[in-house]
């Protein structure tokens, strides 16, 4: 165990030096990697590795260590810390995602099925005055730094983007009368939702980006719940109906011109980040502690390489199969130490 441990030291303070070079693949290929942050705290270890920006902003996260709604303006202060810290890089702005997992003890919701229920953007439709709250605070924080991008979470058919839509430009023309001036921001959605899967060109045609929440995604593609222990097993976001899911939305997205992130935990895997480069991912988004192994994944193999073990993943039967695979590669190339503990 002594010996992991200096090992797993040893190769922690090697990654340091891959702070500041390149995210590009061995033919040149660059891959922005992005942070998630949620609590303050989160933004001096992101910029500690080098993330070149944020691409999600949990903003969910201030709402549940207080003990009643965040006012407005209060709001704006802390989204602006956020977005003031990473100017001019951008800040992907995640509107309220809660319900499910993530409930608020100052607003109670009993439901028997809360994953299959009313979270994300539904609540926030539900509650214009909660939404618009939230909207005209984080269009503010925007003000004088334009490095803001938008995101909405948990959409499930275009008439929630359109409604939403509705709402972002009647805070912005609210702010715009009240004599701010203030940008309009690329908006984006999130895909994490079967149904978003198959609706991305129309989606395409409301929305400047889409990201990919890969954690939801594989929750609902496989009926499996993200937090049950008792069926963590059966959770795996290298199962191949979620790659197969997760390449047409950048195709389909890519077909319409629009940029795709990958923002679940699966961004921060090496192994599933080298399956992602294969699908041309244009970015991905991760916690600060995967940041640099990520970075060293992507800078020891080529573009071409990852595409051609992505179609050798894609012809396997299951996920632990695809894993296998990738990590053989990972060691062969000598990265092992990113897949076990120690380094031999
Ligand atoms: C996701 O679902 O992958 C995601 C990034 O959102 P969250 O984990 O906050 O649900
Ligand atoms: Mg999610």
């Amino acid at each position: 165990f002594r010996r992991l441990q200096r090992e797993e030291a040893e190769l922690s303070r090697e990654l340091q030096d891959l702070i500041g070079l390149p995210s590009a693949t061995l033919d040149g290929v660059t891959i922005p990697l992005h942070a998630n942050t949620g609590l303050l705290a989160d933004i001096t270890p992101s910029l500690r590795c080098g993330a070149e920006g944020v691409g999600l902003y949990r903003t969910e996260v201030p709402f549940l260590v207080r003990d009643r709604f965040p006012g407005e303006e209060e709001q704006r202060r802390t989204y602006r810390q956020v977005l003031e810290a990473f100017a001019p890089a951008p800040v992907t702005v995640r509107t309220l995602d809660i319900g499910g997992d993530k409930s608020l003890p100052y607003f109670p919701v009993q439901e028997d099925n809360p994953f299959l229920g009313w979270r994300g953007i539904r609540i926030a439709l539900d509650h214009p005055e909660i939404f618009l709250t939230q909207l005209r605070a984080i269009l503010r924080a925007n003000e004088g730094l334009n490095n803001l991008r938008l995101m909405l979470p948990m959409i499930t058919c275009v008439a929630e983007i359109d409604a939403a839509l509705v709402l972002i430009r009647r805070a912005h023309q609210e702010l715009e009368e009240d004599g701010a001036r203030i940008e309009y921001p690329h908006i984006g959605v999130m895909v994490e939702v079967p149904s978003a899967v198959y609706q991305v060109p129309a989606m395409a045609r409301r929305v400047d980006f889409f990201s990919i929440g890969s954690n939801d995604l594989t929750q609902y593609l496989l009926a499996v719940d993200r937090n049950n222990s008792q069926v963590a097993d059966l959770y795996d976001a290298l199962h191949p109906a979620v790659l197969r899911a997760i390449r047409q939305v950048i195709e389909d997205a890519h077909q319409s011109q629009r940029p795709v992130s990958v923002c679940g935990e699966m961004a921060g895997d090496p192994a599933a980040a080298l399956l992602l480069l294969g699908m041309g991912v244009d970015s991905l988004s991760m916690s600060a502690a995967s940041l640099l192994r990520v970075k060293w994944a992507v800078r020891s193999f080529s573009h071409s390489q990852a595409r051609a073990l992505l179609s050798e993943a894609l012809q396997l039967e299951d996920g632990k199969s695809v894993r296998e695979l990738v990590h053989g590669h990972l060691e062969q190339a000598g990265l092992g130490g990113l897949i076990r503990a120690g380094r031999r």
